[in-house]
């Protein structure tokens, strides 16, 4: 992909920087940290074709719970039904 010097959102400019994404894949979550162009304005992230295609790649492994390439890094969790505010509910 040819490098972008202006956000195709709202046109200011970008910095390389290193993220931290969170991939989702059925109930299985992975946070990794990426290089990515951010914008200086709005915050747009991003990223590489092939950084793209990694992604794709990770939220299948995870659909499918292929865990080969990862290693456990703390537990996550939803909110049971016991939770007193009824305007939070469990994600699944
Ligand atoms: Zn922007």
């Amino acid at each position: 992909m040819t490098p972008l010097n202006k956000c195709p959102v709202c046109g200011g400019d970008l910095s390389k920087k290193n993220v931290e994404k969170l991939l989702r894949g059925g109930a299985n979550t992975v946070t990794l940290k990426v290089e990515a162009e951010v914008c200086n304005h709005c915050g747009e992230r991003l990223y590489s074709e092939d950084v793209v295609k990694s992604f794709e790649e990770i939220r299948l492994k995870l659909k499918k719970q292929e865990f080969e390439h990862f290693r456990v890094l703390g537990k996550s969790f939803t909110i049971n039904e016991e939770w007193p505010n009824r305007g939070i509910q469990p994600t699944a």
